[in-house]
């Protein structure tokens, strides 16, 4: 210690080795001791029962001491007839003690409950190897961004697969109707050329009937195949009378009034439409086959229009449940996008506000200041303090920053 009493009471100095006063805690005899190497100090002249709080004092506790005010330091504090000499208590009565040795989670407990309000300077100068301070807000930062990139990717491609589903579907849906379609229009194109009839065989057969009867012989190119078709076996023999038909109209047209001949052909021509007439029936019956053939394909083209209207209907509702489930994707991207860019920035601003915090670690953690209530300065030397955040961060406090703060009427730690 560097004060001691007088044998008047005043508190003092010592001046030489080997002054004699009086210690201000158990009023033994203190010893002066004012050597060339260390502080000058007291001590106590027999192994005294001193503050049992108090441990061997060294250089490293006086120069700390000598740093604040001499009114400030070993100042007796009474309380609950207990008392303890308190390294430093400042004018705004905190309490600060400079620890050198190690000691329990129980003794710190028992000191803050005693001092109350007190903060810890810890001599690290012989462990600081054992402390690893590290920056890792860049790394922090990284992780992040790389974590957040991730969690919005993720997001945008969220229930892309229901989605790719339906837009299947639709693809595949359209391309169905596609077919049918085209399956449809061939259908169509052959059964359009007995538009004309109204689609129907009787009308189709006493038009090309007519048609063959007539002196114009001319049909319609899309009906050539089938008046030649090779079902129409009376074809042939109704156009053979035909011609004869009209080869006895000629003759009777160039025959002498009232002659023989005249009967005669007005006979054969009684004759030729008989034999056109017997033979209509089955020529018709023929051309009915035939057209028939085309025409059955009705029954197709209404089938086909149904199933292609059925596709439509499920093309339409796959479309509608597409856009549905596109919009409650979109809402639900958008809504959760900004949670996340809300939750990203809120990460990053925390890091980047204690970017200039270290994070430290112990090689060999001394548990028990771990449990310390009060702030602790680590004393690591060169006039540097590492001051320990309750979050286990650190950051570089030097000394005459932690002087000028204690000394002045605020304290920010
Ligand atoms: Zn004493």
């Amino acid at each position: 210690m560097q004060h001691a009493l007088d044998i008047e009471g005043e508190k003092i100095k010592p001046t030489y080795s080997g002054q004699i006063a009086f210690c201000a805690f158990c009023k033994e005899k203190v010893i002066g001791k004012c050597g060339k190497i260390y502080i000058w100090h007291w001590q106590h002249a027999h192994n005294a029962n001193c503050d049992l709080w108090k441990e061997a004092e060294t250089e490293w506790h006086r120069s700390w001491k000598n740093k604040f005010p001499s009114e400030w330091q070993e100042k007796i504090i009474k309380k609950n007839n207990e008392k303890h000499i308190a390294d430093i208590f400042t004018d705004n009565g905190i309490v600060i003690e400079f620890q050198n040795s190690m000691i329990s989670s129980s003794t710190i407990a028992e000191r803050e409950m005693f001092y109350e309000k007190m903060i810890w300077v810890i001599n690290a100068q012989t462990f600081k190897n054992n402390l690893i301070t590290e920056n890792k807000s860049d790394k922090h930062l990284a992780e992040i961004d790389y974590r957040y990139s991730v969690q919005r990717t993720s997001l945008q491609q969220y229930n892309s697969i229901e989605l790719q589903n339906i837009k299947r579907k639709s693809k595949s849906l359209s391309s169905e109707i596609q077919n049918r379609e085209n399956d449809l229009s061939l259908l169509k194109s052959l059964t359009d050329i007995f538009s004309f009839d109204n689609k129907n065989a009787e009308t189709f057969v006493e038009r090309i009937i007519k048609i063959w009867e007539s002196e114009n012989l001319f049909v319609e190119p899309s009906l050539v195949d089938i008046t030649n078709d090779a079902a129409l076996i009376s074809k042939k023999p109704f156009f053979k009378l035909l011609g004869e038909l009209k080869r006895n109209k000629y003759f009777l047209s160039v025959a002498i009034e009232n002659s023989v001949e005249i009967e005669q052909l007005y006979k054969e021509r009684a004759d030729l439409e008989a034999d056109l007439d017997n033979l209509k029936p089955a020529l018709k019956e023929e051309l009915k086959f035939v057209a028939s053939q085309f025409l059955k394909r009705e029954d197709e083209i209404t089938q086909l229009s149904r199933v292609i209207a059925f596709f439509k209907s499920e093309s339409e509702e796959n479309d509608k449940e597409l856009q549905q489930l596109k919009g409650s994707i979109d809402n639900y991207i958008t809504t959760n996008l900004k949670i996340l860019e809300a939750n990203f920035d809120e990460e990053r601003n925390k890091i980047i506000k204690d970017k200039d915090k270290l994070t430290l670690s112990w090689k060999h953690e001394r548990k028990s200041w771990a449990s310390a209530g009060a702030p602790i300065f680590f004393d690591i030397g060169d006039d540097t303090l590492l001051y320990k955040y309750p979050d286990n961060k650190v950051c570089v406090v030097k000394v005459i920053d932690f002087l000028h703060k204690y000394s002045k009427n605020d304290n920010k730690y």
